[in-house]
């Protein structure tokens, strides 16, 4: 049994949108016990030790609860990466790595979509056995797809595994793979609604399932007690799985009335990831990427900001997402920023982007109504923030800001782990720029080039 903790003078924001308020809050038994006069009145009849902890000036609230984070995607430039150069027990151990780096930023839970090897599967086990630390895990295995692929083109093999994607070429082995997946310990089943075919990308994301797959999927995983999530940009894409019954969708982008409808009818929840757009938006120009690039990535936002407005006005759930794993959104660093998004971008108020990053996010792991708030029964999992994220989410990200971090009661480590070296092999080694005889024979400076001697073991 733990010791019960009293945390005294609070600024409590409780993630389920009411007003920051001063309160003590108790927690005993990996549980909130109690919050305001009653936690201090229980507190002092507890037979056992209770550490008190004042946390004046400062804020307690639930933990991020990120919902869209591939762990075992190490930060990788490219898809290439993740695909070829990766090795299934590496990535486990350093993806338990890495998941230090969200608890550092605050992050108590996370839903990881999908991992090479499905291998977060066994962080996921590994996490809660106290074998390895990190957020409170929920998992999908390999995303599905069809022998049309995914977003990485003619990357990805016509059938089975590819990095973190699986294809799926007929009914049976829809349901065979469903089967295996649950049986192997996924907690969703991910499907890839959405891909791009690389002759035809000026067409965007497209549908690679018919209605009767997709039907079969959630079919298949909802008789074993398992929800689907699906990756899906595109009208017509969000409506085919909103009406196969998909119990979460990610992006969600460019929904139009008929697909606004069905979402809101049935109140999926959406998790829109934007992160990685608003920092390409932000920061693309600086990163050399091409302003063409760089407004296509800022229109998906804009596009979907009515539909979003709309689908949050009717109770859609908005969870928030970072999709940390590649190097645009390096771990630990943006865990915050989607609920930036939500204010700047959707006119949330900090509060209510609050409770989507926070209470909302427990969707995501399964378990809402029983964590990411602050309230008599939740479990802990909560933070300490020097100052108030309720006046302005953004401090969040904030080196040093995120003083303590409780998960199930326990607090965390949250010092800062050892530095990283070099692992052979494994970042994908680019040759440099095109050395054309022009630049080479220019009298001016050459740009420098990408080459880095240690990747290329
Ligand atoms: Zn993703």
């Amino acid at each position: 049994m733990t010791n019960a903790v009293l945390f005294q003078n609070a600024n409590v924001i409780d993630g389920a949108g009411r007003a920051p308020f001063a309160a003590s809050v108790l927690v005993s038994d990996g549980k909130i016990e109690a919050v305001g006069p009653e936690a201090d009145a229980r507190a002092n009849h507890l037979a056992r030790r209770i550490d008190r902890l004042d946390v004046a000036g400062r804020t307690l609230m639930p933990g991020l609860i990120d919902t869209h984070c591939h762990l075992a995607f190490d930060d990788a430039a490219s898809n290439s990466e993740i695909f070829f150069q990766r090795r299934n027990a590496l990535s486990a151990l350093v993806a338990a790595y890495n998941a230090k780096k969200l608890l550092r930023a605050g992050v108590t839970g996370l839903l990881d979509p999908d991992s090479t090897f499905e291998n977060m599967i066994d962080l996921r086990d590994a996490i809660e056995a106290n074998v390895a630390e990190g957020p409170r895990m929920s998992c999908g295995s390999y995303a599905l797809i069809t022998a049309v692929g995914g977003t990485a083109g003619r990357l990805i093999n016509d059938t089975g595994i590819t990095g973190y994607y699986m294809a799926v070429r007929s009914k049976d082995e829809i349901v065979a793979e469903v089967r295996r997946q649950i049986k192997a310990g996924a907690d969703w089943i991910k499907v890839h609604v959405t891909g791009v075919i690389p002759r035809l990308s000026h067409l965007g994301e497209l549908c690679v399932w018919t209605d009767e797959e997709l039907e079969l999927i959630t079919g298949t995983a909802h008789d074993l007690g398992t929800p689907v999530m699906g990756h899906c940009r595109g009208a017509g894409a969000t409506y085919k799985a909103a009406k196969a019954g998909f119990d979460l969708i990610f992006h969600a982008t460019g929904m139009d009335d008929r697909a606004l409808e069905i979402i809101a009818d049935k109140k999926i929840p959406i998790s829109p990831a934007l992160t990685f757009q608003a920092n390409m938006v932000d920061f693309g120009e600086r990163l050399g990427t091409d302003a063409s690039l760089i407004s296509l990535f800022e229109r998906e936002i804009t596009d979907s900001i009515e539909t979003m407005q709309k689908a949050y006005k009717a109770g859609v759930p908005l969870l928030c997402g970072s999709e940390s794993g590649f190097s645009m959104v390096p771990y630990g660093h943006w865990h915050y920023r989607e609920m930036e998004v939500f204010v700047r971008y959707f006119g949330l108020t900090n509060l209510q982007a609050i409770e989507c990053g926070t209470r909302n996010g427990a969707i995501g792991l399964k378990m809402p109504g029983k964590v990411g708030e602050i309230a008599p029964g939740m479990l802990a999992d909560l933070i300490i923030v020097d100052g108030d994220p309720s006046k302005d989410v953004r401090i969040l990200g904030e080196p040093g800001r995120i003083q303590q971090v409780m998960v199930n009661g326990d607090f965390k480590d949250i010092s800062e782990p050892k530095t990283r070296r070099n692992i052979p092999g494994w970042r994908h080694a680019g040759m440099g720029l095109q050395l054309t005889r022009e630049m080479a024979m220019s009298d001016g400076r050459l740009p420098a080039g990408s080459l880095h001697v240690e990747e290329l073991h």
